[in-house]
């Protein structure tokens, strides 16, 4: 049977999923993640779809993402032998201003998209030393670029530039916006189970390691809160969020720092990690009972909460709210500081179905539906490389698809 894998490299992590080519969709039979890499103490952990385990013995050093994507691509071979992998999914985070779709990957648009690399230093490198590995490891199979950046291609021209002279747009610096899979996905569940909100206007807040939000009408982003790079907008882990570009320029001109320097500083040593000078991560943030870890959490649901009125008011107003992501999938304190006072725009929590992190998170009186719903960046990147290895198969699945996101 047609099998897909989809890769998905982080900055030090590595997601990937294989799944079954069914007639009406893609169905993940594996989904594992390498974590750590570049660590002694990178992880490797499987799961089939029916629970079992795999990858028990995947711990140990891995020193960079080719042996972690060859590690991968062995194991899959090996646990699954008799796969026939007819397609590899990559997300790409960045396409730059002409990608609005995912593309099959050629060596002229590898070529291209290594040209983009500068745009996110922190993915695009990982990203495309993926699409090489796969390449080598699978030549027969179709490879496909899915865009973190192809969602939001048809913003406004207001939300997609700076206020610069008008040639820095011209040579690509705009407002490009990031985590295009994971709203691809949630338009889509939406449209699926709730067409009426689908409908009207929808903030989604992706809250994960990354963090951003974005607003769509009918499906179709018209904002989102990350700009340029995926570090503008809310605070992240690790990374810095919205920030006035004069502090850049005091740290080069008045502290000597250099460009290396501040990169760090803004993508690896700031956020969550920089205000509480413990962890990136919610979870040990929320259990740590110390004044610096609290300020960090009040900082990310302040700038949560501003994102949330701003976008409200570039939609127009507001028909629903869908919380995604790590944190937004499980941290109720996080979706309840959020949403808590926010009657002036029609969201009442309901605490115990907040607690319980339950689909629907408002009370039935709100007149905003407030919702969790756990994204699929995967399938979405699945479904995308099935349509072009069986095109007559998926071809009028995706049409539907897009018919629903607008
Ligand atoms: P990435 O952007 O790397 O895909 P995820 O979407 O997996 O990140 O989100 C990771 C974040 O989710 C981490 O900050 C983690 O602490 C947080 N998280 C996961 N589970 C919980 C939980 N139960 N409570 C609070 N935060 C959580």
């Amino acid at each position: 049977m047609s099998h897909v894998v989809t890769l998905n490299a982080g900055s030090s992590s590595l997601k990937f999923s294989l799944f079954t080519l069914h007639k009406d969709d893609p169905v993940a039979i594996c989904t594992g993640a390498v974590d750590r890499i570049g660590s002694p103490e990178a992880t490797i952990a499987a799961k089939t779809s029916d629970g079992r385990v795999l990858g028990g013995d995947g711990v140990g050093p891995i020193a960079d993402h080719v042996a972690a994507m060859n590690r991968v691509l062995d194991l899959l071979t090996q646990w699954f032998p008799k796969a026939e992998i007819v397609a590899v999914g990559h997300r790409i985070v960045h396409g730059g201003p002409d990608h609005d779709r995912p593309i099959q990957l050629t060596p002229d648009s590898l070529r291209a998209l290594e040209d983009l690399a500068p745009f996110a230093p922190l993915h695009q490198p990982y990203n495309l030393q993926g699409v090489r590995a796969a390449i080598e490891r699978f030549p027969q199979a179709v490879q496909v670029a899915c865009f973190d950046t192809a969602f939001h291609r048809h913003h406004p021209w207001v939300n997609d530039t700076f206020a610069l002279p008008t040639e820095y747009y011209d040579m690509g610096v705009r407002r490009y916006g990031f985590h295009g899979l994971s709203y691809e996905y949630i338009a889509d569940h939406l449209a699926k189970t709730a067409p009426l909100l689908h409908g009207g206007r929808v903030i989604v807040a992706h809250l994960g390691n990354g963090a951003s939000m974005c607003g769509l009408i009918h499906g179709r982003s018209v904002g989102s809160s990350m700009g340029f790079t995926a570090l503008d907008g809310l605070p992240m882990g690790t990374r810095c969020g919205q920030l006035d570009p004069g502090v850049v320029l005091y740290l080069m001109q008045q502290k000597g720092m250099t460009a290396d320097e501040i990169t760090e500083l803004l993508y690896c040593k700031s956020g969550l990690l920089g205000l509480s000078g413990l962890s990136n991560d919610m979870r040990t943030l929320e259990q740590a009972d110390t004044g610096a870890a609290r300020r960090a959490i009040s900082y990310f649901n302040f700038r949560a909460r501003r994102e949330l009125g701003a976008l409200a008011a570039v939609l127009g107003g507001l028909d629903a709210v869908v919380f995604t992501g790590g944190i937004g999938e499980n941290s109720a304190l996080v979706r309840e500081r959020v949403c808590v006072n926010m009657g002036w725009l029609g969201i009442e929590l309901d605490h115990d179905a907040n607690t319980e992190h339950a689909r629907i998170i408002s009370t039935p009186l709100s007149r905003v539906q407030v919702m969790v719903i756990p994204t699929n960046e995967e399938l979405v990147i699945a479904r995308a490389a099935a349509r072009f290895v069986y095109p007559h198969m998926y071809e009028a699945l995706l049409d539907k698809a897009a018919a629903r996101t607008g």
